[in-house]
């Protein structure tokens, strides 16, 4: 059976698919999509979705031509199990379709606010096209949002609420913004950002229940015994990675679908990419689940060549982006486990990048307004190589030197 099937039509699982074609692939493709929409880009949906007049069609990868023109089947419906003997994919409507080869490719869900009341009707989420939507037409009604999460979406999303005149308080449980995902120096100056712009961002606490009247949103109670009124809640609290298809199916999962540095399953004619996978990094030495728009497509990338005859271990180089107001953060490596930092370019300018350091070598690079920075760190950090901290730190010193 040369049928390459594919359970979710996010950005991993549409890039299987025309990285299949790409790369000459005859045989049939078939991307299972659960969402009423032709696949989509996901990032713009805390960001430029929101300000915009709200046209989907914006958001799309490829018109609907693409698909017919690259003989890529969309199938409309849910996977719901998945049989390894007989190599079929259930779907929610009863069909069943053999496959040769499966990815799965089912990324992730909104992780839900667990308080009383966290189900009305004025508490939403960013995840999905229909919810950014849901989102877009109901700022301009409302007047004053919390939101709960310091992270990524929700600081975008603080961002443009912000901009549109909205009253913004941030709740979040940790010391710092994006805490989890970047050093103290970058998190320092978005809270100045962002408090700069009007957001009050509140430290230290959790939203312990939504307050409503008659079904509407008044308020979220603090755990610190405040309550900050407001009549929208929007919440970015992280995400639980969609593996039951595959755990179902006896393949194991822990924090993510296990696939090996091929990203493979523990069954050959299984993979698993993007949000929902936990891989084997050998370049990092660890084992990892990326969220973001280059781990899914590099890993789509890694598999559609696999399937045509190169098969290779996976070792695509971590990089993110965040629009936040006016500020574009951009990260290359990853930063965790630094023990030192440095700073080049001028943070009151509003264009600096941390250069983030492990035993001496560099390991990432955190840019704001630094396109320039980010694209070497891009460059040199898969390559191993270095500058020192005091020529990172040195603006006379030419960064293209150390590429050479
Ligand atoms: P997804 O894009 O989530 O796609 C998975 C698809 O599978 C979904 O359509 C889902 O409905 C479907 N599915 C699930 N289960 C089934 C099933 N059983 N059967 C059929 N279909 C199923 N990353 C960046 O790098 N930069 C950014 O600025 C950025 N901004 C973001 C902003 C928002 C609001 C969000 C939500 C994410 C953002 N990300 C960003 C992260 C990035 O979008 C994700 O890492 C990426 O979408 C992961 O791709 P994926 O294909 O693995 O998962």
């Amino acid at each position: 059976n040369d049928t390459v099937l594919i359970a979710g039509a996010g950005h991993a699982g549409f890039q299987v698919a025309v990285s299949l074609r790409q790369a000459k692939y005859t045989g049939r493709i078939a991307l299972i999509n659960d969402e009423k929409h032709l696949p989509y880009q996901r990032p713009p949906l805390s960001k430029a979705y929101l300000k915009s007049g709200g046209d989907p069609n914006s958001l799309m990868f490829r018109p609907e031509k693409f698909f017919q023109d690259q003989t890529i089947e969309l199938i409309d419906g849910r996977a719901v199990a998945i049989d390894r003997d007989a190599k079929t994919l259930l779907l929610a409507s009863g069909d069943k379709i053999e496959y040769g080869h499966l990815v799965l490719a089912t990324g992730a869900r909104n992780r839900q606010l667990d308080v009383p009341n966290a189900t009305l009707d004025d508490v939403l989420y960013l995840r999905t096209l229909d919810e950014s939507e849901v989102v877009r037409q109901r700022m301009p009604e409302k007047k004053h949002v919390v939101v709960i999460g310091a992270g990524f979406i929700g600081l975008e999303f603080a961002a443009t609420a912000r901009g549109k005149g909205m009253e913004v308080d941030v709740v979040e449980l940790a010391p710092r913004v994006m805490a989890r995902a970047v050093t103290p120096e970058i998190s320092s100056y978005f809270h100045d950002r962002h408090t700069a712009a009007g957001i009050r961002i509140h430290y230290g606490v959790r939203a312990t229940e939504i307050e409503g009247e008659d079904g509407r949103v008044t308020g979220v109670a603090l755990s610190d015994g405040r309550t900050l009124p407001c009549d929208l809640v929007v919440v970015g609290v992280g995400v639980i990675p969609n593996v039951e298809l595959a755990s179902a199916a006896g393949l194991p999962t822990a924090a993510g679908i296990i696939v090996n540095e091929q990203l493979l399953t523990e069954d050959p004619n299984i993979s698993a990419i993007g949000d929902c996978a936990l891989f084997n990094s050998v370049r990092f030495g660890e084992v990892m689940r990326v969220e973001s728009v280059q781990n899914a497509t590099d890993q789509a990338r890694c598999v559609a060549a696999r399937l045509t005859g190169s098969p290779a271990t996976y070792d695509g180089y971590p990089w993110f982006w965040s629009d936040q107001g006016d500020d574009k953060l951009q990260i290359a490596g990853l930063t965790a486990g630094f023990d030192q930092v440095v700073l080049r370019g001028s943070v009151a300018e509003r264009s600096f990048s941390a250069f983030c350091y492990k035993d001496g070598q560099l390991i990432g690079v955190e840019s704001v307004n630094r396109a320039a920075d980010h694209v070497f760190g891009r460059k040199i950090l898969p390559l191993g190589k270095s500058v020192t901290p005091e020529q990172a730190a040195d603006l006379s010193f030419d960064l293209k030197k150390a590429m050479a």
